[in-house]
């Protein structure tokens, strides 16, 4: 039985409850958790606060050290951890060693910067020398969703480590088992027990404590809009920071001069990736007239070769979704589509035969000429399905991709620079892809617009949402004092 991990030592719940993790292909006990209470955070917040102390005033550059030294352990383990992973969260093995490998990255990139970072100083006039210090904000507490339960924890671990905080984080209930582990191995790197700590149980309870307890000083959030609403309202009563990172609609505008062999990869990565349940994916496709029957055509051919199956089986390229609620969800958005007129080029149906009975399972599916008020491409469509739109031109595409809540991710595809960069300027969204597969990279701040979130993860501007900045004046001669104010 796995447990919680908390001022450095394995614990069960308070309650002594505990969780069944399924295995979303099989529909097996994969391993049971702690079912976490209030009181389970409340003692973790205990550990964060005690630990801060120590962990604050050591150096950036051992800090540093130890985060790599994490980044070994991890790397190490790579093996079981992907294994653990795909068991409980359903994607394909390989992905599962991609996102251990862009936590290990993370962390990397992270303690990589330990070395260079510094505050600011500025001479100020009248013998006066003010200094910018970026301080660590005590205890951060850091809730994580189920698609990426690894990598979205690594963006948040990172950042808060690196500059003193002290964590207490709650994974997804359906995915404790994988970032349980992650957080052992983080500790076991030489961190002051209590720096870090996780603590597993429902987002209701274990969440809203987190959210609740006025001695968590910021939190990050990476869920569902909705959820992540609820987390700002609550942080407003102790104005507590928050970082919010929520849910996409990115759209991908296919241009008459692309490269379409290029795209249409793309276009399959992009949406098929992790059975389509990622944040950051092309949730609808945008294709000039001209190119769109030859574009349909070369990526229908594409995705019918995708395989479909359970994701600890190497040749699989497609798990299953992760739970029974999810499918649906996308099947009823499939049907609306189709109900106002859309055309299904391929999918739609759940796989047959005695591999997939028990596992939630379904065919990735296309869908031409799909009314642009139809639910999949209005709401956020969490699943292997993908809306496809005939657009006239660049001025039309741009239009239909705004007209969204979301601003989370988009791409274009063209040769012509000026295109590009029209394009570039004029998407809503905190980031722009040209001839790119949507990938995301540690050196570049990541984020949403509109209803897609609040602040940035990765980059250097990560570590703003991880510290406090505070100025200090220093007089060294008297003068006359000069009464100022705001
Ligand atoms: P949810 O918002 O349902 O859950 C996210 C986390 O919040 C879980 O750990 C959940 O716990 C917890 N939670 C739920 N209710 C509360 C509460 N009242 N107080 C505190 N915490 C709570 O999102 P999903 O897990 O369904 O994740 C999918 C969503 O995440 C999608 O919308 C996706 O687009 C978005 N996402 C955004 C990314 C980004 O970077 N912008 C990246 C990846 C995903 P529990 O599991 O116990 O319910």
């Amino acid at each position: 039985m796995a447990k919680m991990f908390v001022a450095g030592e394995f614990r069960d719940a308070k309650s002594g409850e505990v969780t069944e993790i399924r295995n979303p292909a099989t529909g097996e006990v994969v391993d049971t958790v702690p079912k976490g209470n209030a009181e389970d955070v409340r003692d973790a917040v205990a550990a964060a606060a005690e630990a801060f102390g120590v962990w604050s005033r050591m150096s950036t550059t051992k800090r540093g050290e130890l985060l790599q030294g994490a980044v070994r352990l991890v790397r190490e383990n790579e093996k079981e951890l992907s294994t653990t992973l795909t068991k409980e969260q359903g994607k394909p093995i390989r992905e599962s060693f991609l996102e251990i490998r862009r936590f290990a990255h993370t962390l990397e990139h992270y303690a990589g910067m330990a070395k260079t970072l510094r505050g600011g100083y500025v001479n100020l006039d009248d013998g006066r020398y003010g200094f910018i210090l970026k301080k660590p904000m005590g205890v951060v507490g850091a809730i994580v969703p189920w698609n990426f339960p690894v990598s979205l924890m690594g963006n948040k671990v990172g950042p808060a480590l690196l500059a003193g905080n002290t964590m207490v984080i709650k994974p997804a209930s359906s995915t404790p088992l994988t970032a349980s582990r992650c957080v052992e191995l983080i500790h076991r790197a030489g961190l002051p027990k209590g720096v870090i700590n996780i603590v597993t149980g429902p987002g209701g309870v274990v969440g809203e404590e987190i959210l609740q307890n006025p001695k968590i000083r910021k939190i990050g959030f990476t869920g569902e809009t909705g959820t992540g609403k609820h987390v700002m309202e609550v942080a407003a009563k102790e104005i507590k920071r928050v970082t919010l990172e929520l849910g996409g609609s990115d759209p991908m505008i296919v241009c008459d001069d692309a490269d379409l062999d290029r795209a249409v990869s793309a276009a399959s990565v992009g949406r098929f990736f992790n059975c389509g349940q990622a944040c950051l994916a092309v949730k609808r496709l945008y294709l000039f007239d001209k190119i769109a029957d030859t574009f349909m055509e070369r990526l229908t051919a594409k995705v019918n070769k995708l395989r479909i199956g359970d994701g600890i089986k190497r040749e699989t390229l497609l798990g299953p979704l992760h739970t029974k609620g999810q499918r649906e969800e996308v099947e009823e958005m499939v049907a609306d589509a189709v109900k106002r007129g859309a055309k299904v080029l391929t999918g739609r149906k759940r796989p047959q035969g005695p591999e997939f009975d028990k596992g939630f399972f379904l065919q990735p599916t296309l869908l031409a000429d799909v009314d642009p008020d139809a639910r999949m491409v209005v709401e956020e469509c969490f699943g292997p399905a993908l809306p496809i739109l005939r657009v006239k031109n660049l001025d039309e595409a741009i239009e239909q991709a705004n007209r969204s809540i979301f601003g989370l991710g988009s791409s274009v595809w063209t040769r012509d620079i000026d295109r590009a960069m029209r394009a570039a300027e004029q998407i809503e969204a905190g980031y722009t892809w040209v001839n790119s597969a949507q990938i995301i990279y540690d050196e570049l701040p990541f984020g949403g617009v509109k209803q897609s979130g609040l602040g940035r993860e990765h980059g250097n501007e990560n570590n703003d949402y991880y510290t406090e900045t505070k100025s200090i004046v220093v007089a060294i001669e008297k003068r006359s004092e000069v009464v100022g104010g705001e």
